[in-house]
Protein backbone atom coordinates (compact mmCIF):
# COMPACT_ATOMS: atom_id res chain seq x y z
CA UNK A 1 0.00 0.00 0.00
CA UNK A 2 0.95 3.39 -1.17
CA UNK A 3 0.80 5.67 1.77
CA UNK A 4 2.17 9.48 0.63
CA UNK A 5 -0.80 12.30 0.63
CA UNK A 6 -1.13 11.60 -3.45
CA UNK A 7 -1.61 8.29 -3.37
CA UNK A 8 -4.01 8.15 -0.89
CA UNK A 9 -5.99 11.07 -2.25
CA UNK A 10 -5.58 8.90 -5.32
CA UNK A 11 -7.04 5.94 -3.83
CA UNK A 12 -9.30 7.74 -2.16
CA UNK A 13 -11.08 9.81 -5.21
CA UNK A 14 -11.87 6.77 -6.99
CA UNK A 15 -14.40 5.71 -4.52
CA UNK A 16 -18.09 6.83 -5.18
CA UNK A 17 -18.85 8.03 -2.06
CA UNK A 18 -21.76 10.74 -3.22
CA UNK A 19 -24.40 11.53 -1.25
CA UNK A 20 -28.17 11.87 -1.70
CA UNK A 21 -30.47 14.86 -0.50
CA UNK A 22 -33.67 12.71 -1.49
CA UNK A 23 -32.83 9.92 1.01
CA UNK A 24 -34.08 9.61 4.87
CA UNK A 25 -31.18 6.82 5.64
CA UNK A 26 -28.40 7.58 7.37
CA UNK A 27 -25.94 7.90 6.11
CA UNK A 28 -28.19 8.72 2.59
CA UNK A 29 -25.96 6.15 0.74
CA UNK A 30 -24.16 2.99 1.85
CA UNK A 31 -21.67 3.58 -0.50
CA UNK A 32 -19.91 6.26 1.78
CA UNK A 33 -19.12 3.48 3.83
CA UNK A 34 -16.66 1.84 1.74
CA UNK A 35 -14.64 4.78 2.02
CA UNK A 36 -15.20 5.05 5.77
CA UNK A 37 -14.15 1.12 5.97
CA UNK A 38 -11.17 1.47 4.00
CA UNK A 39 -9.88 4.60 5.98
CA UNK A 40 -10.80 2.66 9.41
CA UNK A 41 -8.39 -0.53 8.58
CA UNK A 42 -5.55 2.05 7.02
CA UNK A 43 -5.62 3.56 10.35
CA UNK A 44 -5.51 0.43 12.34
CA UNK A 45 -2.22 -0.58 9.85
CA UNK A 46 -0.70 2.83 11.12
CA UNK A 47 -0.76 1.86 14.73
CA UNK A 48 -3.77 3.39 15.16
CA UNK A 49 -5.65 1.12 17.55
CA UNK A 50 -8.88 2.61 18.65
CA UNK A 51 -9.76 3.31 14.70
CA UNK A 52 -13.41 2.33 14.03
CA UNK A 53 -16.52 3.17 11.99
CA UNK A 54 -19.56 3.46 14.26
CA UNK A 55 -22.83 2.06 13.26
CA UNK A 56 -23.91 5.15 11.54
CA UNK A 57 -20.53 5.66 9.31
CA UNK A 58 -18.88 7.80 11.24
CA UNK A 59 -14.77 7.22 11.63
CA UNK A 60 -13.35 7.35 14.71
CA UNK A 61 -9.70 7.69 15.78
CA UNK A 62 -6.93 8.54 18.34
CA UNK A 63 -3.56 8.88 18.22
CA UNK A 64 -2.33 8.78 21.74
CA UNK A 65 -0.36 11.53 23.84
CA UNK A 66 3.17 10.78 23.33
CA UNK A 67 3.71 14.20 26.00
CA UNK A 68 4.17 14.05 29.31
CA UNK A 69 2.28 17.32 29.88
CA UNK A 70 -0.94 16.26 30.99
CA UNK A 71 -3.10 19.96 30.39
CA UNK A 72 -2.70 19.93 26.54
CA UNK A 73 -6.15 20.93 24.86
CA UNK A 74 -7.00 17.39 22.79
CA UNK A 75 -7.50 18.61 19.37
CA UNK A 76 -9.46 16.91 16.42
CA UNK A 77 -9.15 17.34 12.60
CA UNK A 78 -12.19 16.46 10.80
CA UNK A 79 -13.02 15.56 7.37
CA UNK A 80 -16.17 14.52 5.23
CA UNK A 81 -16.11 11.28 3.23
CA UNK A 82 -19.02 12.04 1.04
CA UNK A 83 -18.91 13.94 -2.77
CA UNK A 84 -21.72 16.53 -4.10
CA UNK A 85 -24.77 15.20 -5.42
CA UNK A 86 -24.30 18.04 -7.95
CA UNK A 87 -22.25 16.04 -10.03
CA UNK A 88 -21.56 12.41 -10.43
CA UNK A 89 -18.65 10.88 -8.02
CA UNK A 90 -18.69 7.22 -10.19
CA UNK A 91 -15.64 6.41 -11.86
CA UNK A 92 -13.66 8.99 -11.48
CA UNK A 93 -10.34 9.13 -13.30
CA UNK A 94 -7.68 11.42 -11.69
CA UNK A 95 -5.36 13.20 -14.34
CA UNK A 96 -2.45 14.70 -12.66
CA UNK A 97 -0.58 17.21 -14.84
CA UNK A 98 2.70 17.31 -13.71
CA UNK A 99 5.29 20.35 -13.53
CA UNK A 100 1.87 22.61 -15.16
CA UNK A 101 3.28 24.96 -17.62
CA UNK A 102 0.13 27.49 -17.09
CA UNK A 103 -1.07 26.49 -20.57
CA UNK A 104 -5.09 25.49 -20.69
CA UNK A 105 -5.93 22.41 -19.45
CA UNK A 106 -8.26 20.15 -21.57
CA UNK A 107 -10.08 17.77 -19.74
CA UNK A 108 -9.26 14.12 -21.80
CA UNK A 109 -13.36 12.36 -21.64
CA UNK A 110 -14.57 15.74 -22.39
CA UNK A 111 -12.59 18.89 -24.64
CA UNK A 112 -14.95 21.24 -23.94
CA UNK A 113 -14.04 20.88 -20.10
CA UNK A 114 -11.37 23.57 -20.05
CA UNK A 115 -9.08 25.22 -17.34
CA UNK A 116 -8.01 28.02 -18.22
CA UNK A 117 -5.89 31.11 -15.60
CA UNK A 118 -8.17 33.59 -15.78
CA UNK A 119 -11.48 31.79 -15.48
CA UNK A 120 -10.35 29.70 -12.26
CA UNK A 121 -9.42 31.90 -9.50
CA UNK A 122 -5.92 30.81 -7.10
CA UNK A 123 -5.07 28.46 -10.83
CA UNK A 124 -2.20 31.52 -11.58
CA UNK A 125 -0.74 30.32 -8.52
CA UNK A 126 -0.29 26.76 -9.52
CA UNK A 127 2.25 26.85 -12.33
CA UNK A 128 5.45 24.08 -12.06
CA UNK A 129 3.29 22.28 -9.55
CA UNK A 130 1.51 19.19 -10.17
CA UNK A 131 -2.16 19.88 -10.63
CA UNK A 132 -4.85 16.56 -10.40
CA UNK A 133 -8.02 16.97 -12.14
CA UNK A 134 -10.74 14.64 -13.19
CA UNK A 135 -10.84 12.93 -16.40
CA UNK A 136 -14.45 15.34 -17.84
CA UNK A 137 -16.98 13.51 -17.20
CA UNK A 138 -17.19 13.44 -13.43
CA UNK A 139 -15.98 15.67 -10.26
CA UNK A 140 -12.95 14.46 -8.98
CA UNK A 141 -13.99 14.88 -5.01
CA UNK A 142 -11.12 17.11 -4.06
CA UNK A 143 -13.87 18.04 -1.48
CA UNK A 144 -13.28 16.76 0.53
CA UNK A 145 -10.92 13.68 0.29
CA UNK A 146 -8.37 16.36 -0.28
CA UNK A 147 -8.38 16.82 3.52
CA UNK A 148 -9.13 13.27 3.95
CA UNK A 149 -5.67 12.14 2.65
CA UNK A 150 -3.84 15.04 4.22
CA UNK A 151 -5.49 14.12 7.47
CA UNK A 152 -4.17 10.37 7.03
CA UNK A 153 -1.16 11.48 5.84
CA UNK A 154 -0.41 13.51 8.70
CA UNK A 155 -1.27 11.01 11.49
CA UNK A 156 0.79 8.35 10.03
CA UNK A 157 3.68 10.87 10.29
CA UNK A 158 3.00 12.08 13.83
CA UNK A 159 2.95 8.36 14.34
CA UNK A 160 6.56 7.42 12.59
CA UNK A 161 7.97 10.64 13.94
CA UNK A 162 7.59 9.99 18.17
CA UNK A 163 10.03 13.16 18.37
CA UNK A 164 7.39 15.36 17.36
CA UNK A 165 5.81 15.99 20.96
CA UNK A 166 1.72 16.06 21.14
CA UNK A 167 -1.20 15.69 23.01
CA UNK A 168 -4.10 13.54 22.37
CA UNK A 169 -5.00 13.85 18.63
CA UNK A 170 -8.65 12.60 17.43
CA UNK A 171 -9.64 12.19 13.94
CA UNK A 172 -13.17 12.24 12.98
CA UNK A 173 -14.84 11.51 9.45
CA UNK A 174 -18.37 12.49 8.59
CA UNK A 175 -20.99 11.35 5.84
CA UNK A 176 -23.10 13.42 4.96
CA UNK A 177 -21.73 17.19 4.71
CA UNK A 178 -22.95 17.91 1.48
CA UNK A 179 -26.38 17.31 1.91
CA UNK A 180 -26.22 19.26 5.62
CA UNK A 181 -26.91 15.90 7.66
CA UNK A 182 -22.96 15.76 8.50
CA UNK A 183 -23.40 15.92 12.49
CA UNK A 184 -26.50 14.52 12.33
CA UNK A 185 -25.09 10.89 14.33
CA UNK A 186 -22.03 12.90 15.40
CA UNK A 187 -21.02 11.73 18.91
CA UNK A 188 -18.97 14.56 20.52
CA UNK A 189 -19.19 13.00 24.14
CA UNK A 190 -17.29 9.90 22.63
CA UNK A 191 -15.17 12.09 20.71
CA UNK A 192 -13.69 13.44 23.38
CA UNK A 193 -12.31 16.48 21.71
CA UNK A 194 -11.73 20.36 23.23
CA UNK A 195 -11.21 21.94 20.08
CA UNK A 196 -11.38 20.51 16.35
CA UNK A 197 -10.65 21.94 12.67
CA UNK A 198 -12.39 21.16 9.79
CA UNK A 199 -10.11 20.31 7.21
CA UNK A 200 -12.13 21.73 4.00
CA UNK A 201 -10.93 25.03 2.68
CA UNK A 202 -10.12 26.57 -0.51
CA UNK A 203 -6.14 27.83 -0.92
CA UNK A 204 -3.62 27.35 0.76
CA UNK A 205 -2.70 29.69 3.52
CA UNK A 206 -6.39 29.80 4.55
CA UNK A 207 -8.52 29.48 7.54
CA UNK A 208 -11.99 30.10 8.02
CA UNK A 209 -13.22 31.71 11.21
CA UNK A 210 -16.67 32.71 10.23
CA UNK A 211 -19.98 31.73 8.52
CA UNK A 212 -23.44 33.43 8.08
CA UNK A 213 -26.02 33.32 10.99
CA UNK A 214 -29.11 31.45 9.24
CA UNK A 215 -32.86 31.83 10.04
CA UNK A 216 -35.67 30.91 7.50
CA UNK A 217 -39.09 32.73 7.83
CA UNK A 218 -42.47 31.51 6.30
CA UNK A 219 -45.45 33.91 6.04
CA UNK A 220 -48.47 32.52 5.83
CA UNK A 221 -51.33 34.59 4.01
CA UNK A 222 -55.23 33.86 4.57
CA UNK A 223 -56.76 35.63 2.15
CA UNK A 224 -60.61 36.31 1.68
CA UNK A 225 -61.94 33.49 -1.11
CA UNK A 226 -64.59 33.87 -2.89
CA UNK A 227 -65.99 32.70 -5.90
CA UNK A 228 -64.76 34.79 -8.63
CA UNK A 229 -67.66 35.64 -10.11
CA UNK A 230 -69.51 36.96 -6.86
CA UNK A 231 -66.15 38.50 -5.79
CA UNK A 232 -67.31 42.06 -6.08
CA UNK A 233 -66.03 43.96 -2.86
CA UNK A 234 -65.42 40.62 -1.05
CA UNK A 235 -62.26 38.56 -2.27
CA UNK A 236 -58.85 39.07 -0.81
CA UNK A 237 -57.12 36.71 -3.16
CA UNK A 238 -53.62 35.61 -0.89
CA UNK A 239 -52.01 35.22 -4.53
CA UNK A 240 -51.84 39.15 -5.44
CA UNK A 241 -51.10 39.43 -1.09
CA UNK A 242 -47.86 37.16 -1.95
CA UNK A 243 -47.05 39.52 -5.22
CA UNK A 244 -47.27 42.44 -3.11
CA UNK A 245 -45.10 42.08 -0.42
CA UNK A 246 -42.04 39.84 -2.79
CA UNK A 247 -42.89 42.99 -5.17
CA UNK A 248 -41.71 45.61 -2.30
CA UNK A 249 -38.19 43.80 -1.36
CA UNK A 250 -35.87 46.33 -2.51
CA UNK A 251 -33.92 45.28 -6.00
CA UNK A 252 -30.19 47.06 -5.47
CA UNK A 253 -29.85 45.78 -1.89
CA UNK A 254 -30.63 42.82 0.37
CA UNK A 255 -31.04 40.46 -2.08
CA UNK A 256 -27.97 37.23 -2.80
CA UNK A 257 -27.82 39.26 -6.88
CA UNK A 258 -26.95 42.43 -5.61
CA UNK A 259 -24.50 41.63 -1.68
CA UNK A 260 -20.88 40.19 -1.21
CA UNK A 261 -18.25 40.25 1.61
CA UNK A 262 -19.93 40.77 5.30
CA UNK A 263 -23.63 42.08 3.79
CA UNK A 264 -26.59 39.78 4.34
CA UNK A 265 -29.83 39.40 2.31
CA UNK A 266 -33.39 38.53 2.52
CA UNK A 267 -34.04 36.25 -0.18
CA UNK A 268 -37.71 34.42 -1.35
CA UNK A 269 -37.30 30.84 -2.16
CA UNK A 270 -40.47 29.38 -2.40
CA UNK A 271 -43.77 30.71 -2.91
CA UNK A 272 -46.89 27.56 -2.76
CA UNK A 273 -50.62 28.00 -2.80
CA UNK A 274 -54.23 29.23 -3.98
CA UNK A 275 -55.95 32.53 -3.64
CA UNK A 276 -57.32 31.41 -0.07
CA UNK A 277 -54.12 30.53 1.28
CA UNK A 278 -50.29 31.38 0.36
CA UNK A 279 -47.15 30.85 2.02
CA UNK A 280 -43.68 32.39 1.08
CA UNK A 281 -40.47 31.14 2.10
CA UNK A 282 -37.15 32.66 2.93
CA UNK A 283 -33.72 32.46 4.28
CA UNK A 284 -32.43 35.33 5.61
CA UNK A 285 -28.28 35.81 6.19
CA UNK A 286 -26.36 37.94 8.27
CA UNK A 287 -22.76 37.45 9.99
CA UNK A 288 -24.60 38.90 13.05
CA UNK A 289 -27.66 37.75 15.26
CA UNK A 290 -28.75 41.35 15.28
CA UNK A 291 -28.37 41.83 11.60
CA UNK A 292 -30.92 38.91 11.03
CA UNK A 293 -33.19 40.82 13.75
CA UNK A 294 -32.99 43.80 11.81
CA UNK A 295 -33.77 42.36 8.24
CA UNK A 296 -36.80 40.20 9.66
CA UNK A 297 -38.29 43.26 11.32
CA UNK A 298 -37.95 45.00 7.59
CA UNK A 299 -39.65 41.81 6.61
CA UNK A 300 -42.50 41.91 9.10
CA UNK A 301 -42.92 45.71 8.48
CA UNK A 302 -43.48 44.83 4.77
CA UNK A 303 -45.93 42.25 5.37
CA UNK A 304 -47.94 44.59 7.90
CA UNK A 305 -47.99 47.67 5.32
CA UNK A 306 -49.39 45.64 2.68
CA UNK A 307 -51.97 43.88 4.71
CA UNK A 308 -53.28 47.26 5.49
CA UNK A 309 -55.21 47.17 1.84
CA UNK A 310 -56.32 43.90 2.65
CA UNK A 311 -58.36 44.10 6.12
CA UNK A 312 -59.95 40.98 6.36
CA UNK A 313 -56.93 38.92 5.46
CA UNK A 314 -54.47 37.68 8.17
CA UNK A 315 -50.69 36.43 7.92
CA UNK A 316 -48.19 33.88 10.14
CA UNK A 317 -45.20 35.47 10.59
CA UNK A 318 -42.96 32.30 11.54
CA UNK A 319 -39.10 32.90 11.89
CA UNK A 320 -37.06 29.71 12.91
CA UNK A 321 -33.23 29.41 13.88
CA UNK A 322 -31.19 27.44 11.00
CA UNK A 323 -27.39 28.06 12.53
CA UNK A 324 -25.15 30.57 13.97
CA UNK A 325 -21.86 32.44 12.68
CA UNK A 326 -19.52 29.84 14.39
CA UNK A 327 -16.92 33.66 15.06
CA UNK A 328 -19.45 33.64 18.42
CA UNK A 329 -18.17 30.73 19.77
CA UNK A 330 -14.03 31.19 18.72
CA UNK A 331 -14.17 34.57 19.58
CA UNK A 332 -13.87 33.14 23.39
CA UNK A 333 -11.23 30.81 22.59
CA UNK A 334 -8.58 33.35 20.45
CA UNK A 335 -6.00 30.47 21.00
CA UNK A 336 -7.83 28.49 18.32
CA UNK A 337 -6.89 30.56 15.43
CA UNK A 338 -4.04 31.98 16.78
CA UNK A 339 -2.29 28.20 17.08
CA UNK A 340 -3.63 27.94 13.34
CA UNK A 341 -1.72 31.46 12.83
CA UNK A 342 1.46 29.68 13.92
CA UNK A 343 1.27 25.92 12.52
CA UNK A 344 1.26 28.08 8.73
CA UNK A 345 3.52 30.48 9.42
CA UNK A 346 6.18 27.55 10.49
CA UNK A 347 5.54 25.91 6.93
CA UNK A 348 6.24 29.38 5.35
CA UNK A 349 2.83 30.58 4.47
CA UNK A 350 0.84 33.89 4.92
CA UNK A 351 -2.16 32.88 6.82
CA UNK A 352 -5.50 34.81 5.57
CA UNK A 353 -8.20 34.42 7.76
CA UNK A 354 -11.77 34.91 5.08
CA UNK A 355 -15.46 34.34 6.29
CA UNK A 356 -17.74 31.91 4.13
CA UNK A 357 -21.08 33.36 2.70
CA UNK A 358 -22.99 30.28 3.74
CA UNK A 359 -22.68 27.67 6.53
CA UNK A 360 -20.13 24.43 7.16
CA UNK A 361 -20.35 21.53 9.64
CA UNK A 362 -17.49 23.55 12.05
CA UNK A 363 -20.14 25.99 12.77
CA UNK A 364 -22.57 23.38 14.02
CA UNK A 365 -19.69 21.63 15.81
CA UNK A 366 -18.70 25.03 17.46
CA UNK A 367 -22.50 25.58 18.89
CA UNK A 368 -22.80 21.61 19.50
CA UNK A 369 -19.58 22.01 22.19
CA UNK A 370 -16.67 21.31 19.63
CA UNK A 371 -15.12 24.80 18.24
CA UNK A 372 -14.11 24.37 15.09
CA UNK A 373 -12.84 26.69 12.52
CA UNK A 374 -12.32 25.50 8.74
CA UNK A 375 -8.26 25.19 7.22
CA UNK A 376 -6.89 24.96 4.26
CA UNK A 377 -7.05 21.42 2.35
CA UNK A 378 -6.16 23.01 -1.26
CA UNK A 379 -9.26 21.99 -2.94
CA UNK A 380 -11.05 24.21 -5.67
CA UNK A 381 -13.38 24.61 -8.04
CA UNK A 382 -15.35 21.82 -6.12
CA UNK A 383 -18.90 20.38 -7.03
CA UNK A 384 -17.85 20.81 -10.84
CA UNK A 385 -16.23 19.30 -13.42
CA UNK A 386 -13.26 21.08 -13.27
CA UNK A 387 -12.46 20.24 -9.93
CA UNK A 388 -8.99 20.65 -9.15
CA UNK A 389 -6.10 19.91 -6.36
CA UNK A 390 -2.06 20.81 -6.27
CA UNK A 391 -0.03 17.90 -4.95
CA UNK A 392 2.12 20.27 -3.15
CA UNK A 393 -1.19 22.43 -1.71
CA UNK A 394 -2.03 18.73 0.06
CA UNK A 395 1.66 18.75 0.94
CA UNK A 396 1.56 22.32 2.93
CA UNK A 397 -1.42 21.02 4.55
CA UNK A 398 -0.39 17.94 5.27
CA UNK A 399 2.68 19.96 7.27
CA UNK A 400 0.06 22.27 8.81
CA UNK A 401 -1.56 19.66 10.27
CA UNK A 402 1.63 18.38 11.73
CA UNK A 403 2.74 21.70 13.09
CA UNK A 404 -0.65 22.27 14.50
CA UNK A 405 -0.44 19.13 16.92
CA UNK A 406 2.76 20.38 18.05
CA UNK A 407 2.18 23.51 18.73
CA UNK A 408 -1.09 22.95 20.55
CA UNK A 409 2.09 20.98 22.68
CA UNK A 410 4.38 23.24 22.95
CA UNK A 411 2.07 26.15 24.42
CA UNK A 412 0.48 23.77 26.94
ZN1 LIG B 1 -16.53 20.04 1.68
Amino acid sequence: MKTSVLDRFLRYVQIDTQSDPGSESFPSTAKQRDLSNLLAVELLEIGISDAHVDEHGYVYATIPSNSNKTQIPVICFCSHVDTSPDVSGANVKPVIHKNWDGSDIALPDDHTQVLRIGELHDLDQQIGNDIITASGKTLLGADNKAGVAEIMAAAEYLVNHPEIRHGDIKILFTPDEEVGRGTEKVDLAKLGADYGYTVDGEAVGTLENETFSADSVRITISGVSTHPGYGLGKLENAVKIAADILAKLPKDTLSPETTSDKEGFIHPVQVEGIQEKVTISFIIRDFTTAGLHEKEAFLKGILDEVLKQYPNSTADFKVQEQYRNMKEVLDKYPQIIENAEEAMQRAGLDPVCRSIRGGTDGSRLSFMGLPCPNIFAGEHAFHSKLEWVSVQDMEKAVEVIVNLARVWEEKA
